[in-house]
């Protein structure tokens, strides 16, 4: 729907609320006329319509209520308006006489009800009853989790173009911040413009033209614009419509970039605003939005200008005065509208620091929160015997690593302690986590109770399924603490009929050991007696997937396992439930990976090296960025490449292709072959990324390499180098521009993951870190996990509310509970069981 059109229905709307008593406009429907007119022309709606519905909105007040509704419902069809049918039929009159202060109920006093209940409901998904009363023109407020259709020129079409940004709430808009600033809010001369840079002008319009080009036929406009000093030429291709809305004379602010035409600067498609307006696109610090398909820049700044204008001031102030003050920060309200209309970039700075104060101090009251009630729960206490432990370690084909025995031992107290375990271990790839984890569960499972253990994708749960098979229930170890049968596998791929068989084994208790990708809670798994779960590679998994799993028992005791170095400041801050084992140490024997980068032209140097390496019955990984060509479309530079290298570098050698688009079988296949060594070199994408174990295997040869973060290139360097052969990582970068491999040169300088994710981190950000969407920080859209100053001072001031008041029941808490609800996923979303 057009904006005039899309306004007269949220108008009508509300009028057939109020009973066709016009008062949806201050002064009578009649008022809009002359303002409708001109924007029904900007849209390009024809004449003879226009007056019309001119006509009959003029008249409108003249009508009875059945005539109005049906007045309506004329300008409706006209307009094409689908759903002014379901306009609400007027009541028939009751002749008793109206309390005297409802007479003047207009929308402005509704208002005033809804700004009130807006504050109640923050937070909240609670909806008001009632069909949403539209106000455009007032922009009435309304409660921020009302439909974006309630803004001022959001018609239905353009709110489902938001949704797919993700954008359903007004408050969802509020929080969708800026990716960047242009900044306008320098004037310029016209005499002083400089070829390239990027500019706001003054200047009145002295002619506006069209052209058609005779090559292609395009439409060109072409506006000379003046300011006196000099003049300069915009130009637009297609957009006919603007001849409709520049005109001669008129005085214009322009911002955009400074372009060459023929030897002389012109700008092209800049933008421009009517001076006497609000300036919105230009003429200062421009908020730029990311967009989706079909809503440009300067709607989607109009929309957010209208709804920071008539929101922000009712988004409740949560933070306590006293935090606002000791901490400095700006208060919530003016902070949301800078952060979208800066004025000043000292004031952005100002609303940044509040908004990402505000991320670190939420996440930090949820963590704490959660840690406090784990603290408070009691758990079933597991006692291990020594002799069963020694045992059990001396039959392994290894000595354990310190520590390896120190991350034991804290498992062990925790398994002891009468209360849920909770446990983060940390250990680069290749430090031997899982045996340490295959330990726990063993105590457990001994004991009679049931264990889970989840892993993020399938390959990886069948390579910890067969493991663990071998740990726990080899069949030719008498002491073995599970039999064959009562471990099981259960992935999104297993046939039907066994996964019934699997659930009916984990309700009745017959299986113990459950092994599984998050098929392990999204099922409606049910478990008869949980007590303890393992989650790999915890990363991958948010917090409330973490808690889902840990419904599914009474208090099970929980052992997250990462390979990803979490720098301290993040740790403390996302993980701080959680208590921290790290293994700092490596397996004996163990060579480290040697490292190089490779220039696109050198590539034969490294072929002749897998060559080499199979000679000598080794084997290699070749790993391939996906590479994305159209919207939807992601080309796999892997299938491409592998038919190249098969018939011209390495045609007399075995090559197998794993990929994300094959299926869970397939895969399972391709690993288990290159496992028994039916091939010699494996190319992949980054499927291959996590934990996977092929010991035989020298060579990772990376191409794409720019393509991946460090933390991730390291992960592809830890699946080689598992036995005491040297091992060799080379890495390829599409480009040999030397700024953006610069950072690839932190892989040949160290091989501790520590330091490569402080790297990765300060480049890349958190998102990219953790993998936002996955690791349910999608919250934290602003905080720089990096900057430890602000996480400090944020922690401080959440464990002083938190000490003070843990479960935030003060008075002056009330507003930062529900913010902390909000932000954090509650106890409950998390149980989906
Ligand atoms: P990660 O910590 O990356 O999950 P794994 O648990 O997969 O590492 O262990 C990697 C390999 O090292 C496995 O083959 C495992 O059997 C072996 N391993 C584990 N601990 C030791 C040790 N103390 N000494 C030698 N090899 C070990
Ligand atoms: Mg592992």
């Amino acid at each position: 729907m057009q904006y005039s059109t899309d306004k007269l229905y949220k108008i009508f709307k509300l009028e057939a609320e109020f009973s066709y008593s016009n008062k949806a406009v201050v002064g009578g429907l009649e008022k809009l006329t002359e303002s409708w007119k001109g924007e029904a022309r900007a849209d390009g709606m024809d004449e003879d319509i226009i007056q019309q519905v001119a006509t009959l909105l003029n008249r409108y007040p003249q009508l009875d209520k059945t005539g109005r509704a049906q007045a309506l419902k004329e300008i409706g069809e006209k307009l094409d308006i689908p759903g002014i049918k379901h306009l609400t039929k007027p009541k028939t009159e009751i002749k008793t006489p109206v309390k005297a202060h409802s007479t003047h109920n207009t929308a402005f006093e509704n208002e005033n009800n809804k700004a009130r209940s807006s504050r109640k409901s923050r937070g909240s998904t609670q909806k008001r009853p009632g069909p949403p009363a539209s106000m455009p023109r007032m922009g009435a407020p309304d409660t921020l989790d009302s439909s974006t259709t309630l803004v001022r020129g959001i018609g239905q079409k353009q709110s489902e173009l938001l949704a797919k940004l993700g954008l359903t709430t007004i408050e969802d808009m509020i929080y969708y911040f800026p990716r960047r600033y242009d900044d306008y809010s320098e004037l310029k001369l016209i005499k002083d413009l400089k070829y390239g840079e990027e500019v706001t002008l003054i200047a009145w319009v002295k002619n506006i033209k069209q052209f058609t080009t005779r090559k292609n036929n395009r439409k060109i406009i072409r506006v000379l614009v003046t300011d006196d000093t000099a003049s300069i030429q915009l130009m637009w291709f297609n957009q006919e419509y603007l001849l409709r809305q520049i005109e001669k004379n008129m005085f214009l602010s322009i911002s955009g970039k400074i372009e060459q035409y023929m030897g002389k600067l012109v700008m092209y498609h800049p933008d421009y605003e009517q001076i006497d307006k609000e300036q919105i696109n230009t003429k200062r610090i421009v908020p730029v939005y990311s967009l989706t398909a079909r809503l440009s820049q300067r709607w989607l700044r109009r929309a957010m200008y209208n709804v920071v204008n008539n929101w922000a001031p009712k988004v409740p102030e949560f933070m306590t005065e006293y935090i606002l003050e000791d901490a400095d920060l700006m208060d919530i309200s003016t902070a949301l509208k800078e952060i979208h209309f800066p004025d000043s970039f000292s004031n952005l700075k100002k609303a940044r620091y509040r908004l990402a104060f505000d991320e670190i101090f939420l996440l930090q009251l949820g963590v704490l929160r959660q840690k406090h009630d784990w603290t408070q729960q009691e758990a079933r206490s597991f006692k291990v015997e020594n002799d069963w432990l020694l045992n059990w370690i001396g039959k392994l084909a290894f000595k354990l690593t310190g520590a390896q025995e120190r991350a034991l031992a804290d498992i062990l107290q925790d398994l002891a302690s009468g209360h849920p375990m909770n446990r983060l271990l940390q250990g680069d790839v290749g430090s031997g986590k899982t045996v340490i984890a295959a330990l726990g569960v063993s105590i457990v499972v001994k004991k009679g109770a049931q264990a889970a253990f989840m892993a993020p994708t399938s390959i990886l749960a069948e390579q910890h399924y067969t493991n663990l098979k071998e740990l726990l229930a080899n069949t030719n170890d008498e002491h073995a603490v599970l039999q064959d049968n009562e471990i099981r596998l259960l992935i999104g791929d297993t046939p039907a009929q066994e996964r019934e068989e699997i659930l009916a084994g984990l309700a009745n208790g017959t299986i113990k050991l459950v092994i599984g990708t998050h098929a392990l809670i999204e099922d409606p798994v049910l478990f008869k007696d949980l007590q303890i779960v393992i989650v790999d590679e915890q990363h991958r998994f948010g917090v409330s997937q973490r808690a889902s799993l840990r419904n599914k028992g009474n208090n099970p005791h929980l052992l997250v396992m990462t390979a990803t170095p979490i720098p301290r400041s993040l740790a403390l801050t996302i993980y701080g439930d959680l208590d921290l084992s790290v293994m700092d140490e490596m397996p004996v024997g163990r060579k480290p990976v040697e490292t190089h980068i490779l220039y696109p032209n050198e590539r034969e140097r490294v072929y002749t090296l897998i060559r080499a390496q199979v000679e000598k019955g080794r084997q290699a990984f070749i790993i391939y960025p996906l590479v994305e060509q159209g919207e939807n479309e992601e080309a796999l530079a892997a299938v491409e490449e592998r038919a190249r290298l098969q018939s011209e570098i390495f045609s007399n050698l075995r090559m197998g292709l794993l990929h994300g688009r094959l299926r869970p079988d397939q895969k399972e296949m391709v690993m288990r072959k290159f496992r028994d060594g039916e091939f010699d070199i494996l190319v992949s994408t980054s499927v291959i990324e996590v934990g996977v174990d092929i010991p035989n295997a020298t060579v990772m040869l990376i191409e794409g390499a720019n393509r991946f973060g460090l933390a991730q290139l390291h992960q592809f360097r830890g699946r080689v180098g598992r036995d005491a052969g040297q091992s060799y990582c080379i890495l390829i970068p599409e480009t040999s521009d030397s700024a953006e491999n610069e950072r690839l040169l932190a892989m040949e300088n160290t091989n501790d993951g520590f330091v490569l994710a402080e790297y990765d981190l300060k480049q890349r950000g958190p998102g990219e870190f953790l993998g936002t969407r996955q690791s349910g920080f999608a919250n934290l859209r602003l905080a720089n996990l990096t900057d430890v100053h602000l996480i400090e001072k944020a922690r401080k001031y959440a464990k002083q509310v938190f000490d003070n008041d843990p479960e935030l029941l003060a008075p002056e808490h009330k507003l930062m509970q529900d913010a902390l609800n909000h932000f954090w996923p509650s106890k409950e979303e998390g149980d989906i069981s």
